[in-house]
């Protein structure tokens, strides 16, 4: 099956009692036994639910995987994966990530003995020059990557940095977040793990916090499976429907995500206020070949640099937004801004930020499914 077609119908079957054609919300925290331990396969909601299941069939589905494990947000995804490891083991993950993860790592499982190397992963020859002979004695356990990256949108090669971490035996882990299961697949590209915040493109409608990890390795399932019984970061029966029913239309949603980003990206290329735009889909991206190689299509997430260096011209430009909001995550369909700097990037001193590109004027756009003209009509006026 193609994609569209898994997406509306990959491990959902008519309900069995009604034939109801939608995944029935099974709001229920326990299951009737007919006798001690005889019963239909589910006891206890925190270990199985059927709306779960389903969800989970679904997203192993659309990843090409064979198992599909649900968190009740991104992060507790993140944290039954850092649960695979004993005090000792190493992490060497990019250091682009998303201020959570990064926040995790450090400040939680830091604490409890896991090392952690940040390299950046942007050339996949600076892992392997980063890999000491102490990393390689076995200690490595994981390499952790995203991309695109956030916010500025720099391209990883998911295909060579596996090709490294399988020749030493180290597994990989994809954040396949910011391009969702219809424009990339890191598990076809080599990549062992995938993990995504459902949240954004997933569930696609602003109105869910969810987490999923997709991989093949039976063991690693099975123990990411215990770990979500056993320390219980599991999604609702609700959310699961409600996430279900966003992915009926995701390969439409991006299709649509994909057009409206490249138009704004070449608008704001041509405005004389506008000094930089980060978006993988314009030619003069660094990644832009790369991009076309590893992905079905350029996302729905661009940055861009207004000229000058004022902060609060930046500030002016996201107040006077009509359309776009003002608010931090992204995936939705609707349009949104955020602003790094003050936001998302603000713990980070800024002579730091600016070392890595982060400029104070850069504004980050999730592009939504509105009419394009109103959104580029929208920049126009704010831009001014
Ligand atoms: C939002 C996000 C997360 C965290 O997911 P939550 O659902 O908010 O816990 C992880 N990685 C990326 C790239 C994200 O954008």
């Amino acid at each position: 099956m193609k994609f569209g077609t898994k997406a509306i119908h990959a491990g959902v079957e008519p309900d069995p009692t009604t034939g109801a054609i939608m995944t029935p919300i099974y709001q229920t925290s326990t299951y009737v036994q007919e006798s001690p331990g005889k019963h239909k396969g589910y006891e206890y909601a925190r270990t199985q639910n059927p709306t779960r299941t389903v969800l989970q069939n679904n997203l192993a589905a659309l990843e090409n995987g064979k198992h599909g494990i649900c968190y009740s947000s991104g992060l507790g995804a993140t944290d039954a994966i850092l649960k695979l490891f004993r005090p000792g083991d190493q992490i060497i993950a990019s250091n682009d990530l998303y201020g959570g993860t990064y926040r995790i790592m450090v400040r939680v499982f830091q604490e409890f003995g896991l090392k952690f190397k940040f390299v950046d992963l942007s050339d996949p020859g600076k892992l392997e020059a980063a890999l000491t002979p102490d990393d390689l004695s076995g200690r490595t356990k994981m390499v952790w990557i995203e991309t695109p990256t956030n916010p500025l949108l720099r391209l990883v090669d998911i295909a060579a940095i596996a090709a490294i971490t399988k020749s030493h035996g180290i597994q990989l882990v994809v954040d396949n977040t910011f391009a969702s299961p219809y424009l990339q697949n890191p598990l076809d590209l080599g990549a062992d793990i995938v993990l995504h915040s459902v949240t954004k493109y997933l569930g696609g409608h602003s109105d869910t916090v969810m987490g999923a990890i997709i991989l093949n390795n039976d063991e690693t399932a099975q123990r990411l499976t215990f770990i979500q019984n056993a320390c219980g970061a599991v999604p609702g029966p609700q959310d699961c429907f409600l996430v279900l029913r966003g992915i009926k239309t995701l390969h439409v949603r991006m299709e649509r995500h994909c057009e409206n980003t490249q138009k704004v990206a070449q608008y704001l290329q041509q405005h004389p206020k506008v000094s930089q735009v980060h978006y993988p889909g314009l030619e003069s991206h660094p990644g832009h070949e790369l991009a076309k190689r590893q992905m079905r299509g350029f996302g729905g997430m661009l940055s861009f640099e207004l000229s000058g260096d004022s902060m609060p011209e930046a500030v002016r430009v996201m107040e006077s937004f009509n359309v776009f909001s003002l608010a931090e995550s992204l995936g939705g369909v609707e349009s949104l801004c955020t602003h790094p700097a003050s936001m998302t990037h603000a713990s980070i001193p800024k002579e730091e930020r600016q070392k890595n590109g982060l400029k104070d004027t850069l504004i980050r756009l999730s592009v939504g499914i509105e009419d394009v003209d109103d959104l580029i009509q929208d920049l126009a006026q704010a831009i001014g």
